[in-house]
């Protein structure tokens, strides 16, 4: 079974959450199935490895793995970086929301709907040249990884993909990620 199918199968649609008029896309259910969690695992990973960026800096590292760590933005987003990491041998950073990290920090702002919000990085998470793979599960304006990749960037790591479970095309992330290019597994 094609991957988008697998997860489109799997992905609940609630209607009018978290507000009315919003149809928000539940893939816990896609977790929660250990075959199709392997596969979607599987998946994330291996944009870095075809992405041309990525690829000119392992070529310089002849045999290596693509990516130096994965970084995960809270909070589904850490239950797939983790198991991406653990599966690439490398490790796992945490991209979270403002206020929950404790040692020095950097912070960026986000547009939300209504209002802004802020995602943050521990200082050391990412050292410059490090390749970071970023990792979320849906991709809707953009606005979330356009503040995980300055983050990463800001610290001086160089993004070697941007991969999600789910992206909603209408609402133009894409668009705002580029020059990223995101890797989706899913596009509706
Ligand atoms: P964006 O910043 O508008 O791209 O929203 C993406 C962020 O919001 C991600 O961290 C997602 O986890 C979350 N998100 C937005 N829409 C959905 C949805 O329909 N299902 C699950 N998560 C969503």
């Amino acid at each position: 079974q094609p991957i988008d199918e697998l997860i489109a199968g799997l992905t609940v649609d609630v209607p009018d959450h978290p507000e009315p008029g919003i149809v928000f896309r539940d893939l816990t259910p896609v977790f929660a199935d250990g075959p199709a969690f392997r596969r979607v695992v599987d998946g994330l990973a291996a944009p870095a490895h075809s992405d041309p960026r990525a690829a000119a800096l392992a070529d310089a590292r002849a045999g290596e793995r693509a990516f130096d760590v994965v970084a995960g933005v809270e909070a589904r987003g850490f239950l797939l970086a983790a198991a991406v990491a653990l599966d690439a041998g490398v490790g796992v950073v945490p991209v979270r929301k403002a206020g929950k990290l404790p040692r020095e920090r950097i912070a960026a702002d986000y547009a939300l709907e209504y209002g802004i919000a802020t995602l943050e990085l521990h200082t050391d998470s990412v050292r410059p040249g490090q390749r970071v793979l970023v990792v979320d599960d849906v991709l809707a304006t953009g606005g979330t990884l356009t503040a995980a990749i300055a983050l990463v960037e800001q610290l001086g790591g160089v993004v070697a993909a941007v991969a999600v479970v789910v992206e909603l095309a209408a609402l133009g992330g894409r668009e705002r990620l580029a020059p990223h290019t995101v890797h989706a597994l899913w596009t509706t």
